[in-house]
């Protein structure tokens, strides 16, 4: 059963003592919330599990209501999701296209959540919405609708406009202290130069599997073009995985080569590399919820992220 709870969310207890008290009681959340702070800390994932709670018909983010089925299988009718990776604009006036503000005025918010009790707005990067769109948005934020609550995530609160960050309520997010880090390697057995250096192999996977793991990795991690062949290669691993024909398990593997992606991160630039281990650590919590079919999303969201934070 789908976890997906808010307390994975580990360093940021600030923040979660917000959501937490939101969720107690949905009638103090506002109409914005802001989650600012570092890129790769957990904003988008602390966003994605309050939004998951939220929508819950429970209230208790169940994993098996309805509203948590469709959330898990990214098809939630409540649950809009801009995208990160272009800018975001206000539209036509007549038929506007999907994803503009225009569309989401008229095509959304005006209406009732289809689902849940309540309708989540997420801008995973709120910087990219333009100044024009950024206007018209404002007029919605003043008059939505109770049932639609929107959450911004921004790197730095100066990318927003201080209209926008005054009709809002924003949640700082901090970088993970090093020692967290590390207790969150050793708590998961994750100790990196021991399971590569000691013969003991937890995944049960073949040597020349990770042979083949470890040099796609270390020949792609530098730039984000090599980084976007290397998710492409394993998108495609799950159907071509010739040196490994039976007991394939495509989450095993993927899991150790998020181990792997964690080891190369910490060889050198460590202190630079911790927002992109921790993006690996959130791909990785993501499998262990082994939740059928996810694996795609998961993996074209940490190399988004990585990415971006290359
Ligand atoms: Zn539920």
């Amino acid at each position: 059963m789908a976890n997906f709870s808010i307390q994975e969310i580990q360093g940021q207890d600030h923040a979660l003592r917000y959501v937490e008290k939101y969720l107690q009681n949905t009638n103090r959340i506002p109409p914005l919330l802001i989650f600012y702070g570092p890129d790769g800390v957990g904003k988008w994932s602390l966003a994605e599990r309050f939004s998951f709670h939220l929508l819950c018909l429970n209230s208790t983010g169940c994993g098996l209501c309805p509203s948590c089925k469709a959330f898990l299988s990214n098809s939630h009718p409540d649950y809009i999701v801009f995208p990160s990776d272009s800018k975001i604009a206000i539209g036509e006036e007549k038929e506007p296209s999907e994803f503009t503000i225009r569309w989401l005025i008229a095509k959304r918010i005006n209406f009732q959540p289809h689902l849940s009790q309540f309708r989540i707005v997420l801008f995973p990067d709120a910087s990219l919405i333009n100044n024009e769109a950024e206007t018209a948005l404002l007029k919605s934020l003043e008059e939505a609708p109770k049932h639609t609550k929107f959450i911004f995530i921004v790197n730095n609160l100066s990318k927003l406009k201080q209209t926008i960050i005054s009709r809002g309520i924003c949640v700082p997010f901090y970088y993970l202290k090093k020692s967290l880090l590390k207790e969150v390697a050793l708590n998961k057995g994750l100790y990196l130069e021991e399971f590569f250096g000691g013969s003991l192999n937890p995944y049960d996977i073949p040597g020349e599997v990770i042979q083949l793991s470890k040099e796609m990795v270390e020949t792609h991690i530098h730039d984000s073009i090599a980084l976007l062949q290397l998710e492409n290669w394993l998108k495609m691993y799950k159907d071509t995985h010739p040196e490994w024909k039976e007991d394939f398990n495509y989450t095993t593997f993927l899991d150790l080569v998020g181990l792997i992606l964690i080891y190369y991160y910490s060889q050198n630039n460590y202190d630079q590399n911790i927002p992109k281990i921790n993006c690996v650590f959130e791909f990785k919590q993501g499998l262990i919820k082994n939740i059928a079919n996810l694996e795609p999303y998961l993996l074209s969201k940490l190399f988004y992220q990585l990415c971006n934070l290359t």
